[in-house]
């Protein structure tokens, strides 16, 4: 049987009518950046455990989870309606691949999130790290409309903070906004618009693509890349391709 931590809501932030943060406290005694943790709830009677990103970085005091209400599903609507001091269930230990131990040496790396899939990355952006390892770090962000693009000013603070090395690519799909690709971030690729942005490509040679979100984007995306000689990164073999798939 799964153990719980036994946690408590701090904060429930909603950014807008459907996506929401909540910040905790529960005494997870550590993870690396990128992991996910199993969230639970007592829905009518039943536990509903389902996992989620943190969002901020490891070391800091209380937890961050970032997700968006799926109507017809059971835990993410009850999430929605938390309020501080509610309890709250925690998986005893993070985990997942999405972390940069895991990337292979390159120059450049690519985080390429659809919607909450932001969140990983947020946590990744806030360690030292990733700044030590790589020359180049682009965050390509998806979304259907401006509302949607939550954490712009803790982008904004990490873009001040790196300005050499962060360049950030905003993509609005069902919106026209000064300064995002009006696109979906396949198109964009495709038609080299993230590139032009940047100002190098994404190839083999010297970049590492990591994708979190939707998996159509990132099957789409990992097709592309492949026609570029990329392939997804195996511990037992080296590639180009780390991804995480919410849904
Ligand atoms: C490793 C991992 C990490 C995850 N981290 C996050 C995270 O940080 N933030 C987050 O929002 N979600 C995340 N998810 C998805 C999350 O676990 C839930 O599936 C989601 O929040 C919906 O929960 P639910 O119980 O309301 O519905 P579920 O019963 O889980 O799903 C109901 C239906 O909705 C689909 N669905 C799931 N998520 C979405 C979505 N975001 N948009 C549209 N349809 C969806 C499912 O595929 C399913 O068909 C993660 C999933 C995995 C596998």
């Amino acid at each position: 049987m799964a153990k719980w931590l036994q946690g408590e809501i701090v904060e429930n932030y909603q950014w807008s009518e459907r996506l929401f943060s909540l910040r905790l406290k529960a005494p997870l005694e550590t993870f690396k950046a990128g992991q996910f943790v199993r969230v639970a709830l007592d829905v009518e009677g039943e536990e509903v455990a389902r996992p989620y990103s943190l969002v901020n970085a490891p070391g800091e005091e209380l937890l961050e989870i970032y997700f968006n209400i799926v109507p017809e599903g059971p835990l993410t609507p009850q999430l929605a309606k938390m309020k501080p001091g509610d309890a709250i269930k925690i998986g005893e230990r993070a985990s997942g691949f999405l972390i940069i131990d895991e990337v292979p040496e390159a120059r450049h790396l690519w985080m390429l999130a659809t919607g909450t899939g932001i969140g990983p990355f947020l946590s990744i952006l806030r360690t030292e790290d990733v700044w030590q390892r790589f020359e180049k770090v682009v965050l390509g962000y998806s979304v259907r409309s401006e509302e949607e693009l939550s954490y712009r000013e803790l982008i904004e603070q990490l873009l001040q903070q790196h300005i050499d090395q962060l360049s950030f690519v905003p993509f609005i799909t069902r919106e026209k906004v000064e300064g995002s690709i009006n696109a979906r971030i396949t198109s964009a690729i495709e038609q080299g618009d993230v590139e032009a942005r940047t100002g190098f490509k994404i190839c083999a040679e010297d970049s590492h693509v990591m994708m979190c979100g939707n998996s159509a984007m990132i099957m789409q995306v990992t097709e592309l890349l492949k026609q570029r000689g990329m392939r997804k990164h195996l511990r037992r073999e080296r590639g180009h391709i780390t991804m995480e798939k919410y849904h």
